[in-house]
């Protein structure tokens, strides 16, 4: 089938011959193969014309079609990076960018030092560097301090069907800034990549480009997915159905790796523990033979399969399953494998004819069970892409980074639970939770895909064809989903005063830019509005404040506008380091390990409620006692990182004492790139990093405090007093400005029995209660000195004592002198 193509009218009208530039690269005889195998090879000559003949093109090509790891290349072989310029790769996730930079220099045969990756903490871009993978994030940074990219002769955006926020803003920008490069003679390409057809929101959007852009299609050379639907309404036990559908596949079904999508890190754990014991991997094993070191399960497990013939099946005929054993105690006949198929419920392709597939089905082979997830460590997520042992068959355990970014070579079975784990922000209230929810068509049939790259595959979905067709036909764009402060403080500092204005792919709401304008005015980052009168004036004013110098400050801080205020506020008192410190450990995701996963057995269960009451009592440890108590798990976090730079920050002690070893990683090197920041923005900090930090003092605990309050002024909270106990519901919670409801402090959270009267936290979770996650104490008085926008200031009150008015849920507060506003730089805070 020849590939369509959609390419402007001036293409198809002006192909006069171009000099061909070739750089020749020297690859190894086995790595050409393999690329000659991949479909975008064939459409080289297709997409490089495309690139030459105009300004920005669009790719699209389904996931393992070459698209990361050959365009670069591509670009290259073509002098896209001989002279000054380089080739520039986005991707969304780090993970991808490390990676594919990796396989990239391997294919090429060449060193890093030459095709090279940044991601946020880390990289080894040299001077060397032609051909540069980062993530959206960088290269936003990036245009802060050069708007027209000078460096880059071509920009790949990749992934762009993910639709992630700085993706969105990148295509945004890149729509402004190619034109401007080709008006002074510089001209830049822009190439973005899809892995679907879905991406009018970037072609046919007259406001980023006003002429269409052309659209290349790949065709992947895939091969047939047969899609199984359950037949029963699905429950809530994805986890236990899929381990049953593996079970059942790795008995019955011919060799080939399976792929099992779940939604985070806890299930794929669990999942992996389940399957590594039903299916132990022993390599020397001889099939029937029970081992000594078996568990008890493991010898009924073997027990019964010898009863049941299932590690002898002779043959497989993929028509009739159901002559095959089942196993026992199964309750629903139904989840038999064969059963699924009905001829009504196939939306991809057909399968070539099932009994073509006859292969004797190997003798019980070992399952070979890895997970992948985005928080796993580099080296372990290495495995995936290297042949299993020989003999084994290779289950991979994946949440959704398996769906587009990386393609596992082998894969034949796809179980696919249909689920997907988001974050979902309210507008309103900032309150964020994790949510199971039913993933879109389009991700189901991406997952669906995975199964078909080197051979015909079957995808299990572990719901019905009803259920898939209620699914959202498409995943919405992450931008119309979360907070927009940090992408408007961004864009103010480049100058775009009219946030409205801009030409974003798929605008976030009025809603959530007034809500960002709001913060970033609270924080000091914008100018007051000026008052207005009229609602036409009113519209005129509308997110339209100006950027502030204490905003320029912030927006130079690579941290969202909260932190950042921190920051900019943190030179008083010696603070900055401790600043830095918390700073960093807050944007961190998780930095303690999790606990309250379930276990999956009572001793293990016993043995988990040990180690939380130890790792409970290194917490207290850390937070230590009177003022620095007060500043909760803040104080934790900074007792943490000191404790464990103390001791090395080995693997060791971060297992030990229930840390991330991988977080606190991170958090060393997000202190170093924060350190090198601050000096940055303000020469005469001249700090240095002093990974080991003495404890602060008792008034530096005091300013930080404070400093906490600055920046996390609008997650105020106050205790609920006992005279105003209307509802037993509300025993021990708080009261925020924005929620009708209470949030609580988490048991896991120092202060869960000190209950101060006010606090400030990190973020609300919503869990079995609204948590406060990142609780901080903070003292009554200096409320109305440092947020004076969210006080009531009325004549002087003598009784009762100032409190948040409930009416307007502000705190209501006497003034007795006047209030600084707090700014950049701050007097020093007077104690
Ligand atoms: P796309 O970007 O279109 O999804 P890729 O360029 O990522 O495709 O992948 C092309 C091929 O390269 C795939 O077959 C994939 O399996 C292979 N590949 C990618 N990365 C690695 C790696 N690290 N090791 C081995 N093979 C890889
Ligand atoms: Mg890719």
């Amino acid at each position: 089938k020849a590939p369509e193509k959609m390419l402007t009218k001036e293409l198809c009208n002006k192909r006069k011959p171009q000099p061909a530039v070739f750089i020749p690269v020297d690859r190894l005889p086995e790595i050409q193969a393999a690329r000659l195998k991949l479909p975008v090879l064939g459409e080289e000559q297709v997409i490089m014309e495309a690139v030459r003949e105009n300004m920005c093109v669009v790719l699209c090509g389904e996931t393992g079609s070459g698209k990361t790891t050959q365009i670069p290349q591509f670009l290259y072989e073509a002098g896209y990076a001989s002279g000054d310029g380089i080739i520039g790769i986005t991707e969304p996730r780090r993970v991808a960018a490390v990676s594919m930079s990796q396989r990239v220099a391997m294919e090429m045969n060449m060193s890093t030092r030459v095709v090279s990756y940044q991601i946020r903490y880390e990289g080894n871009v040299t001077s060397d560097t032609k051909i540069k993978f980062m993530t959206d994030g960088v290269l936003l940074k990036e245009i802060q301090k050069d708007f027209l990219l000078q460096k880059y002769r071509v920009i790949i955006i990749d992934e762009a069907h993910e639709r992630s926020v700085y993706t969105d803003i990148l295509i945004g920008l890149l729509s402004r800034i190619v034109p401007l490069r080709n008006k002074k003679g510089r001209p830049m390409k822009l190439l973005i990549m899809s892995a679907t057809l879905r991406v009018e929101d970037f072609t046919e959007n007259k406001k980023l480009f006003p002429r269409p852009l052309p659209v290349i299609k790949v065709d992947a050379r895939q091969f047939p997915v047969t899609v199984h639907f359950n037949r029963r309404t699905p429950t809530d036990d994805y986890v236990g159905e899929a381990f049953r559908k593996i079970c059942k596949i790795h008995r019955m079904l011919p060799p080939g790796g399976i792929l099992v999508f779940l939604t985070g890190q806890a299930e794929v754990h669990s999942m992996c523990r389940r399957l590594r014991r039903a299916f132990p991997f022993r390599s020397n094993r001889t099939g029937l033979e029970s081992d000594p070191k078996d568990t008890e399960e493991e010898r009924k497990w073997f027990k019964k399969a010898k009863q049941k013939k299932m590690l002898s099946l002779p043959r497989i005929n993929l028509d009739n399953y159901s002559t095959l054993p089942v196993d026992e105690g199964d309750e629903d006949r139904q989840a038999g494998i064969g059963d699924e198929e009905d001829g009504s419920d196939l939306d991809l392709e057909l399968g070539d004819d099932p009994g073509d597939e006859e292969e004797k089905c190997d003798p019980m082979l070992p399952l070979y069970v890895l997970p992948l997830y985005s928080l796993l460590a580099p080296e372990q997520q290495g495995k995936v892409f290297r042949p299993p042992p020989a003999g084994t068959r290779l289950c991979v355990v994946a949440t959704n980074v398996a769906e587009t970014s990386l393609t596992i070579p082998g894969i034949k079975y796809v179980v696919d639970c249909g689920r997907v784990k988001k974050r979902f922000y309210d507008r309103v209230t900032g309150v964020s939770s994790f949510r199971v929810t039913w993933t879109s068509q389009a991700s189901a049939n991406q997952r669906a895909g995975r199964a078909g790259r080197t051979e015909p595959g079957h995808c299990y979905r572990l719901y019905s064809s009803a259920v898939f067709s209620d699914f959202q036909e498409f995943s919405e764009a992450e931008i119309t989903r979360r907070p927009v402060d940090d992408l408007v403080l961004q864009m103010k500092d480049l100058n775009i005063e009219k946030v409205v204005n801009f030409p974003f792919p798929t605008p976030p709401s009025m809603e959530a830019l007034v809500a960002a304008e709001h913060l970033l005015v609270s924080l000091g980052a914008l100018e007051e509005p000026p008052r207005v009168r009229s609602a036409k004036d009113m519209e005129r004013v509308r997110l339209s404040c100006p950027i502030t110098p204490l905003g320029r400050a912030m927006a130079a801080f690579p941290v969202a506008p909260r932190y950042a205020k921190m920051l900019a506020m943190g030179k008083q008192q010696g603070c900055l380091p401790y600043v830095i410190t918390l700073v960093a450990a807050m944007t961190v995701r998780e930095i303690f390990e999790e606990t309250d996963r379930p276990a999956a057995s009572e001793e293990e269960n016993a043995k988990m409620a040990q180690r939380r009451a130890r790792l409970g009592q290194m917490r207290r440890l850390w937070a230590g006692q009177g003022a620095s108590l007060l500043l909760g798990d803040l104080m934790v976090m900074l007792g943490a990182v000191g404790a464990c730079e103390y001791a090395g920050c080995t693997p060791k002690f971060c297992q030990e004492n229930g840390l991330r070893y991988k977080a606190m990683l991170e958090i060393r090197q997000l202190r170093g790139q924060l350190t090198t920041a601050v000096n940055a923005v303000d020469p005469e900090a001249r700090l240095y990093l002093d990974a080991k930090m003495a404890p602060p003092t008792e008034s530096q605990v005091l300013c930080l405090q404070q400093i906490v309050l600055a920046g996390l002024g609008d997650h105020l909270a106050r205790r609920v007093q006992v005279e105003e106990l209307l509802d037993p519901k509300w025993h021990n919670g708080y009261k925020t400005p924005l929620l009708d409801s209470p949030v609580f402090i988490h048991p896991n959270s120092v202060l869960f029995k000190t209950l101060p009267d006010y606090v400030v936290y990190q973020e609300v979770l919503e869990t079995s209660k609204m948590y406060m996650r990142g609780v901080s104490a903070v003292q009554e008085e200096w409320i109305p000195q440092i947020l004076p926008r969210y006080c009531h200031f009325g004549p002087p009150l003598e009784d009762p004592p100032p409190r948040f008015c409930p009416d307007s849920g502000r705190v209501k507060c006497h003034c007795k002198s006047t209030f600084f506003r707090v700014g950049w730089p701050l007097p020093a805070v007077e104690r």
